[in-house]
């Protein structure tokens, strides 16, 4: 291109379809129309999107925020996107062009001037997208907000103690005759009935499920899902979480609509001696307690070519930790666990970072071997979890940063974390 043409750049807001779980939310949140889909991708027409960010925050992958810096003119069309895999590098624009172009870039709200892309909400540590190798194969997409599932409250009781602070529900839903394959580690998506502030119906809402594939109870078409009252926002200001309270209040009996399954990576592998590394906090919990029951249940029926499981989980205290009684109760002879509170009177404030740095013989037996590590829960225990592997590999002499990238495209690395 000729720098003396008169050129416009545009911040182009682009949906990545490597991460994107087709959920629907973005089309549904998105105020001017401008997302849009066919069968294979969520795409976002340019001649309409204003960059207002109104579908950034409740996507609940990360896929929706990301952006490319193109000449107006040669802007990404529908008909690219619908045919991507990928999302395309950003392109290199000459300083001299920069300069020379006149801008929308100011004028799109949340947009940013700098060459790089807008900052993701999505986990910053790398992630593996794709499957371990021998994880089953997840049933997508089969039910959306306009053809839900139809599933029936079976049950639905608080998991924390009555005078814990924090109110977290263990929710069963049954599906009936439906046909709603789940695989652990996959979510389902639930909006709630009703509309928002602005007359708009409520977007999607991702809960991991906490059952193992067979059902909650083995045999039956049902799941359990683990759902915090969110009755504060991140700052302690009071906030009510629309979904969180209609999904704890739900009583028995009731019809929820859900839509799904969702998630195609988060996976855990089924062939004999895998080992699964597990870190969560809070009700990051679900998909760890879902891995470790499948397991269980394996042993069980006296399939014992299990590898080993080594779990780190996280809560302000005991009595907020959810299926704290149940854990107990499982042999450290299947189960490797270690429990970090945070808020018990007296004690010094233990993250899951500082338990792996304790357990570090345990961790680096398994960084050696056969390993899938799985992170679920608040987004802040990435960076002091990397730090905590990247301490105990030092120690082993194993060089951290090349293995997690080698987990991460082998399958081995998932991160959840909101
Ligand atoms: P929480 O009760 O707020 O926190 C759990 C524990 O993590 C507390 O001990 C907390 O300590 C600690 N913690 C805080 N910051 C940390 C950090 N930087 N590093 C390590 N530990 C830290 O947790 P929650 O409210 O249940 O939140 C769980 C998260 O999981 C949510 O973001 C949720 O969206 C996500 N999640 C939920 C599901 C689901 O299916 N429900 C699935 C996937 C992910 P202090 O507060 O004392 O500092």
């Amino acid at each position: 291109m000729n720098a003396r043409d008169s050129i416009t750049l545009i911040r182009q807001h682009l949906i990545d379809p490597e991460v994107c779980i087709r959920c629907n939310t973005c089309e549904e949140t998105c105020p001017v129309d401008a997302i849009t889909h066919d069968s294979r991708n969520y795409v976002v027409d340019a001649s309409l999107c204003n960059g207002c960010s109104a579908c950034i925050s409740p996507c609940p992958t990360g896929s929706i925020d990301h952006w490319r810096t193109v000449p107006k003119s040669v802007a990404y069309s529908l008909e690219a996107q619908f045919q991507w895999d990928e999302l395309p590098a950003q392109q290199y624009i000459a300083d001299d062009l920069r300069a020379a172009a006149t801008s929308d870039i100011a004028d799109i709200p949340g947009s940013r001037q700098d060459s790089g892309e807008l900052q993701s909400n999505a986990a910053t540590t790398a992630s593996s997208t794709n499957a371990p190798w021998s994880a089953a194969h997840p049933q997508l997409n089969l039910y959306g907000m306009k053809n839900p599932a139809l599933a029936t409250v079976a049950g639905n009781y608080r998991l924390t103690a009555p005078d814990a602070q924090s109110d977290i529900h263990h929710i069963v839903l049954d599906f009936g005759n439906q046909y709603f394959p789940i695989l652990e580690g996959q979510s389902i998506g639930i909006a709630p009935p009703g509309v928002d502030a602005n007359g708009k119906p409520h977007y999607l809402r991702m809960y991991s499920v906490a059952s193992p594939r067979d059902g909650e109870r083995a045999g039956y078409n049902n799941l359990a899902l683990t759902v915090k009252r969110v009755q504060q926002d991140h700052e302690g200001r009071q906030a009510r979480g629309v979904a969180s309270n209609y999904l704890c209040d739900l009583q028995k009996g009731e019809s929820v609509q859900v839509s799904g399954p969702f998630g195609a990576n988060f996976l855990m592998p089924n062939h004999p001696g895998s080992n699964l590394l597990m870190i969560c906090t809070g009700t990051g919990s679900a998909p760890m307690r879902a891995m470790t029951e499948q397991r269980r249940r394996r042993l069980e029926k006296g399939q014992s070519d299990n590898g080993k499981l080594l779990l780190f989980f996280g809560a302000r205290k005991p009595e907020e930790l959810p299926y704290f009684g149940p854990l107990l109760k499982l042999s450290p002879s299947f189960i490797d666990m270690h429990l970090a509170f945070s808020r018990v009177d007296g004690q010094p404030r233990t993250y899951v970072q500082d338990k792996i740095r304790s357990a570090a013989q345990a961790v680096v037996q398994l960084l050696k071997g056969d390993t899938y590590i799985y992170i679920c829960g608040l987004k802040g225990m990435e960076a002091g979890v990397m730090d905590a592997f990247d301490d105990v590999c030092n120690a082993a002499e194993i060089d951290w940063p090349a293995l997690h990238a080698r987990m991460v495209g082998e399958g081995r690395f998932h991160v959840e974390t909101y």
